[in-house]
């Protein structure tokens, strides 16, 4: 079949609505869907109705409200749409099967928001989403909520977060003479992951248990050739590919380009991008079927920000933009930036927004397997900084600075083929250290890990953005010489928040020390960058933006803190057992071997030299191995109970506790017979598919 045939068959999309629903039913809820008008609920058991028809139609006979509780998953409760009548049965789906949802929320995390004595919790139709069919059941996106009305997802604050957004851009806009229904933020989130064949995977407790290898030797070829990225794929990965894309085309999703990344069995996803919510909802489902469609190709897909060290790891670049419903990007500076005072203004509430708020959105990435990438050589540092090219960064120094500002011409470029056609060279080049770069028209923000719901970053960059805007228009409306006022206002906020701009080597020696200088946050651990959240300007700027009261905010961050715990206690768990059942265990057998050939070549008189130290080394490093691990284990089972105070234990005694075995078993692994060895090495693992 023809892509253009089965692309979104799988969905309930405009289409699809447009074509079954009655008139008039369909215009009110375009209304919803476009402008954010409340969900007249007359409509609800026609559009009920039509969706179980049209997914009936597609073979399913269930349905589920689909929602995305405080863990990075998404979460799914089946019913059947089979109601008996008389004698026989119908298919069924009401107005409130749609609407409304009542699954048990007592087992997703709340942090007592939600007690067991009611705990109920509800699920609301989403109607921005589409629905869509998969495995025979229709999937309904919804949004989560406790008994007493509190958020137990991340969808209904990215709405609110959105909704907040739009309010403020349009007032901002208005200021400027620009009348729109809507303002919506577009993300693309450009998805990394790892592909290994699943034999070595099931040999691998820690993969299996822990999303990521515990230890494990550097092999003896790794990323330094250079030669993976963008290199030629192997068949098994280009079927893959083809398959996945095939898939997510029939929900609907724009999977653009597949390429190779970095390191080896590293790919790339790239979709295109779309409005936010709808974003965040393909990325959930995309990470599910990477999965599942790897297991038909008997791979796995790895998602872990870390899953080997000293290769590349993994992350998401949001890319995030900001449009009208009239099409025009708030983020597209133009030809003359200098001459659109309305793009500085949007640039500078950005920029300001990033700067005082950087502890959050740090902290809106902080993750156990994020705090690898971060401030390794291959991520973006764990210092929030704004990247703006060579075309904004000169014309903000030259704002801020007073100087004189000398446009740059974009450069008529040549590859230096005369066959090939001249192209402008862009004005902002890809400098890939920043962790937020201005890219031509939209802001990237690459902090972001891999497994990690998009929610979470965009809940922030929304919110704050809208708090900017809105402190702008608060400042400008009424302004007697508005233009003056404008122009005024952009410079003062670059001057405030100058300190956030940085525009070379986010990966050099000289930036931490320098980062440090100008006051910027250096959050290097989950354990110390979550506690952000309970600033008193941070909880505020949720607060007034409605996306969060002050106690939705204080429950999320103790989630993300137990998470974390929770994580690292399962992590050093799994290696102290990898450990004592397994390495020690093997090099004591390899030692007894040499023992063996060293006393029967001691009989004949041949020399043994070489065996008497291999196995006195191989002895050395397997008792300091079982200390480190008698050390961990120990400052384990001494874990404080209060949350503060263990998330801080785990950051800066137990995962120093982890390195310290791990490379104790690294320098065995490569001493090691390979008869001995118990798990597949690293070469076997990255290069297990052929
Ligand atoms: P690269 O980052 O490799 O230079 P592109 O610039 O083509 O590649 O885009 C990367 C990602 O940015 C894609 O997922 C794309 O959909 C997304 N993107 C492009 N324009 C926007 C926009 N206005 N808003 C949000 N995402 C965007
Ligand atoms: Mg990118």
């Amino acid at each position: 079949m023809n892509v253009t045939e089965y692309f979104g068959t799988n969905v309930f999309n405009d289409e699809v609505m447009k074509n079954t629903l009655p008139r008039e039913v369909y215009t009110s809820l375009r209304r919803t869907i476009d402008e954010g008008q409340p969900l007249d609920t007359s409509i609800a058991s026609a559009v009920a109705n039509a969706m179980k028809d049209w997914a009936a139609s597609k073979g399913a006979t269930h349905y589920t409200h689909w929602f995305q509780p405080l863990t990075d998953l998404t979460a799914e409760k089946h019913d059947s749409f089979v109601t008996p009548s008389g004698d026989r049965a119908i298919l069924l789906l009401t107005g409130k099967n749609l609407i409304v949802g009542e699954p048990d929320a007592s087992s997703f995390p709340s942090d007592g928001m939600r007690k067991t004595s009611a705990a109920r919790g509800y699920t609301a139709w989403d109607p921005t989403s589409p629905a869509f069919v998969k495995e025979g059941t229709l999937y309904i996106p919804t949004v989560f909520i406790s008994y007493t009305g509190e958020t137990l997802d991340k969808k209904a604050p990215l709405l609110k977060s959105v909704t907040a957004l739009d309010l403020q851009a349009k007032r901002l806009l208005k200021l400027f003479g620009i009348e729109c229904r809507k303002v919506s933020t577009t993300v693309g989130p450009e998805q990394e992951y790892f592909l290994i064949d699943e034999e070595v995977y099931a040999k691998r407790k820690d993969l299996i248990l822990t999303g990521r290898t515990l230890f494990g030797a550097s092999p003896s070829r790794g990323q330094e050739m250079e030669d993976h990225y963008f290199g030629a794929l192997k068949t098994r990965v280009s079927e893959y590919m083809r398959d996945l894309d095939e898939t997510l085309w029939s929900y609907g999703i724009y999977a653009k380009s597949e390429h190779n990344e970095v390191a080896p069995a590293q790919h790339e996803l790239a979709p295109v991008f779309t409005t936010t919510n709808i974003a965040v909802d393909n990325n959930q489902l995309t990470m599910e079927l990477m999965k599942k469609v790897a297991k038909r190709h008997g791979l796995v897909c790895l998602l872990h920000e870390k899953p080997f060290e000293g290769v590349n790891g993994s992350g998401k670049h949001n890319n995030w933009s900001l449009s009208t419903d009239t099409g025009l990007n708030l983020l597209d500076p133009g030809e003359t930036p200098e001459d659109n005072p309305r793009f500085m203004l949007i640039l500078a509430c950005v920029i300001a927004a990033v700067d005082k708020y950087q502890g959050i959105l740090r902290a809106s990435v902080a993750s156990a397997g994020n705090d690898h990438r971060l401030g390794a050589d291959e991520a973006p540092p764990a210092i929030i900084s704004v990247y703006l090219g060579d075309q904004l960064g000169p014309l903000v120094d030259s704002i801020v600075l007073g100087r004189e500002y000398v446009p740059k011409k974009p450069v008529p470029g040549s590859i230096g083929v005369p066959e090939s056609p001249i192209f402008p060279i862009d004005a902002t080049d890809r400098n890939r250290t920043s962790p937020f770069a201005f890219t031509g028209n939209k802001f990237e923000f690459r902090m972001l890990g891999s497994q990690a719901s998009v929610a979470d970053p965009n809940i922030i960059l929304n919110t704050i953005a809208a708090q900017a805007f809105s402190e702008a228009a608060d400042e400008l409306s009424g302004a007697a010489d508005f233009k003056r006022a404008c122009a005024e206002y952009t410079a003062k906020l670059l001057k405030e928040h100058y300190r956030i701009i940085f525009n070379y080597n986010g990966y050099g020696p000289d930036w931490e020390p320098e980062a440090v200088r100008r006051g910027l946050l250096d959050n290097k651990t989950t354990a110390d960058a979550v506690p952000e959240f309970f600033k008193r300007e941070n909880i505020d700027v949720f607060v007034r933006q409605g996306v969060y009261t002050e106690k939705e905010v204080v429950a999320r961050a103790n989630i993300a803190l137990t998470n974390y715990v929770k994580t690292i206690r399962i992590e050093a768990l799994t290696l102290s057992e990898m450990m004592r059942q397994d390495v020690y265990p093997a090099v004591n057998r390899y030692i007894a071997e040499l023992c063996d050939v060293i006393a029967k070549k001691k009989s004949v008189g041949a020399a043994f030299a070489a065996d008497l130290a291999l196995a006195s080394k191989l002895s050395q490093l397997n008792e300091a191995m079982a200390d480190a691990l008698k050390k961990l284990e120990g400052d384990l089972a001494e874990t404080p109970a209060e949350l503060s105070a263990s998330s801080q234990k785990m950051a800066h005694v137990i995962v120093p506790d982890m390195d310290a075995v791990r490379r104790l078993s690294d320098s065995m692994e490569k001493l090691c017979s390979s008869k001995y060895w118990p798990f597949p090495t690293y070469a076997d693992i990255l290069y297990s598919v052929k």
